[in-house]
């Protein structure tokens, strides 16, 4: 299935921006200051897709909030402690591997993985309520064939026909 992805430029000025910001907050976290000049270079590298920013080393601990049922199926929420293990783009959809004793290998979509238990935490009460602002899908109930979370309120069937909308009514 081909999928047209149709990105309001306006838009995609405020998501570089606001990517910019994060790149900047992560960079001066792990070394420090950092020349405005050497910044905008990183930053040009980051949008042309030269340059890939993990959220911690490799090996570092990371918060996966999630939920799993259990065999009364009532939902149950927590959250696993794992060690970042890699990163894969597999036609343009991103995640993160981790590794952990317990369960093994995991994949972990790019908005779900926390570096911190605080983010997790209040990632996981969101979790609770969550549902796809389009359709209406839950953490219970995914789409027919199944989707994944691509932002807080939105599922990956939903993405992209999103933005089309709005420009055909807009
Ligand atoms: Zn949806
Ligand atoms: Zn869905």
């Amino acid at each position: 299935m081909k999928m047209i992805k149709v990105i309001n430029p306006e838009t995609k000025v405020k998501q570089q921006e606001r990517l910019d910001l994060l790149i900047a907050r992560r960079l001066k976290k792990a070394i420090g200051n950092i020349a405005p000049d050497r910044l905008n270079e990183i930053c040009q590298a980051y949008h042309e897709n030269r340059l890939l920013i993990l959220p911690v080393p490799i090996g570092e601990k990371v918060y996966i909030p999630g939920s799993f049922e259990e065999t009364d199926g009532s939902e149950v929420f927590c959250i696993d402690e794992a060690h970042l293990s890699g990163y894969i783009n597999e036609n343009g959809r991103e995640f993160y591997t981790t590794y952990d004793e317990s369960c093994g290998t995991m994949d972990v979509e790019k908005n779900v993985l926390c570096i911190t238990r605080e983010e997790a935490e209040k990632k996981l009460e969101g979790l609770k309520n969550r549902k796809c602002r389009v359709c209406g899908c839950t953490q219970d109930h995914a789409c027919p064939g199944g989707c994944y979370w691509v932002e807080d309120d939105l599922c990956s069937k939903c993405a992209g026909t999103e933005q089309i909308q709005e420009i055909a009514e807009g």
